[in-house]
């Protein structure tokens, strides 16, 4: 086998699986690509420009002596390369991607058209006010859907992701208490939480400590109420939850924290499962912030721009952040530090540079505009129901520890209990890609074993759905029976099993020419 700096397998494979007969043991109209640099050559070129001029540097001495040693490449070269590569990587225009929590949505086209008017995507944050005067009105409406949507108070729109709003809120808390003298150390957080909730508590300088669940998957009310005391800031409380669950006790929850003092935040990630239907504000919630890139369809992924905008009660609105802007008349104006004066001088000051995401703030209007109330009702409507199909469709195959606690919420979590001696979710999660799916969300949320989370979300058919289950049932079957053929899963995709832990914790990010005539030592 022929290899790169990196140990990849650049050549055809010799030794593939058993069961893969083709020559380089890939399929599908998947050719073998090599990195860039590997392809590419230092005497060849995909441009012809004229010989540059002498001109006298003015560098100092510090121009670069070696070659730059960009890959030289033709154009349909390059073409091919970055073409190649992007069909071996999975997307919600191929199809349905499972992953729970994650809420990957169909992005509508529509929402592109309009994130690309010139009047929102050419335009500077530092512009003269009455020149921006559209994007302010644009905001102000996403943030008045937003606080109708959740009957809070007010709304801070700068935060640019859901961890990032969860900052936004936990400092709006810590305000609030420093500002009556009371200085609590302790955030409590559900055993079911997303990492980034303890991790914001954390971040904030707080003591964190977990909330045991009850058997059905839900906040224990009452083990939570024998904590709370004068040392408890608040609590992070995820709803729906983490186990794809309603927090039916919420009320109850935000009624013991403030009589103990503290403050209620709801991670609202999972927002698209309830909106149109419960307003977190009539849940006695504080703050909470919302995922547009999950509930209102704006692209995200690949850590790319999100944008988590903040709900606040009365009691916190006066601690949000600036600047924020606000509407006199017919006239936009941002409320900014300068400008603030003693009306807002309560605010804990300002997160980011300027006013947030733009670009996701533009998609999400197209969304809410094109959708109205009725179709934003019916979006947490069908995104309930498909969850519901798939527990329902698959639990006779897989386990669903909570499937005895009524119907889901937007996902449905499964566990490995059942699979054969030796098998386990990872299994599961490799025969999915064999069969044309992204796996679920797998090992999250950490109270169910093994867990495997879907996410169908509402814009999948009965057709793609059907498709879907008919995928994870044959898996799972196979998993059960112990075939031992998936433990070689996936031999389909371009790349077997990899080492997944090394792939994270030591990535290869830097390609080094190999020394001449002989092959390079890895970078
Ligand atoms: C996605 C998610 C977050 C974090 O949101 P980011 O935008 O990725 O920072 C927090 N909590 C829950 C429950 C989530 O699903």
């Amino acid at each position: 086998m022929s290899m790169n700096s990196e140990g990849r397998v650049t050549r055809p494979e010799t030794a593939a699986p058993a069961n893969v007969d083709s020559f380089t043991g890939n399929k599908g109209l998947m050719l073998e690509e090599a990195l860039i640099f590997e392809i590419g050559a230092s005497d060849r070129t995909g441009v012809d420009l004229p010989e540059a001029p002498k001109i006298a540097s003015r560098l100092g001495g510090l121009e670069r002596e070696a070659p730059i040693s960009l890959p030289g490449l033709s154009e349909p070269e390059v073409v091919r390369h970055y073409t190649r590569l992007s069909r071996q990587n999975y997307a919600i225009d191929l199809g349905l991607f499972p992953l729970g929590s994650c809420t990957m949505k169909h992005n509508p086209r529509l929402n592109e058209k309009m994130a690309r008017l010139p009047g929102f995507a050419d335009i500077h944050p530092l512009q003269p006010q009455e020149t921006v005067q559209g994007a302010y009105a644009l905001i102000h409406l996403v943030g008045e859907w937003l606080v109708r949507l959740t009957g809070m108070a007010a709304v801070a729109m700068s935060p640019k992701a859901g961890a990032h709003g969860e900052l936004c809120g936990l400092l709006a808390i810590r305000s609030a208490l420093e500002a009556r003298g009371d200085a609590r150390k302790v955030i409590l957080v559900p055993e079911s939480a997303h990492g980034t909730n303890p991790a914001t508590a954390a971040f904030c300088g707080y003591a964190v400590e977990n909330i045991p669940a009850t058997a059905e998957g839900r906040v224990d009310l009452e083990a939570l109420k024998a904590r709370l005391g004068p040392d408890v800031a608040g609590v992070m409380i995820t709803n729906p939850n983490t186990c794809g669950l309603f927090e039916r006790d919420m009320s109850a929850i935000s009624d013991a924290v403030h009589a103990a003092g503290g403050f209620v935040y709801c991670d609202g990630a999972n927002f698209n499962a309830i909106v149109g239907r419960v307003r977190p504000g009539d849940l006695g919630i504080d703050a909470m912030h919302i995922n547009l890139h999950k509930t209102f369809s704006t692209p995200h992924g690949g850590g790319g721009p999100g944008s988590g905008p903040v709900v606040f009660s009365e009691a916190l609105a006066p601690f949000a952040p600036l600047p924020f802007v606000e509407k006199d008349g017919d006239h936009y104006h941002l409320v900014e530090e300068e400008t603030a004066g003693e009306h807002h001088a309560d605010s804990f000051g300002r997160m980011v540079a300027f006013h947030g995401q733009m670009g996701m703030f533009t998609r999400a209007a197209a969304y809410m505009l094109s959708h109205g109330a009725d179709g934003l009702r019916q979006v947490s409507g069908d995104a309930v129901l498909n969850a519901n199909y798939v527990l329902r469709s698959l639990e006779d195959v897989l386990d669903a520890p909570f499937g005895a606690s009524g119907p889901c919420m937007h996902e449905a979590l499964f566990s490995d209990e059942g699979l054969a001696q030796g098998f386990t979710t990872l299994d599961v999660a490799k025969g999915l890609i064999d069969e044309g799916f992204h796996p679920m969300t797998m090992y999250f949320p950490l109270v169910v074993h093994g867990a495997m989370l879907v996410e169908p979300t509402e814009t999948e058919s009965k057709a793609a759905l059907d498709q879907f289950i008919g995928a994870l049932r044959s898996v799972a079957e196979r998993a059960k029976a112990g075939d031992p053929a998936l433990k070689a899963a996936p031999v389909h995709a371009p790349r077997r099993r990899l080492d997944e832990t090394a792939a994270a914790r030591k990535p290869v990010l830097v390609w080094k020419e190999p020394a001449s005539g002989g092959s390079a030592a890895a970078a």
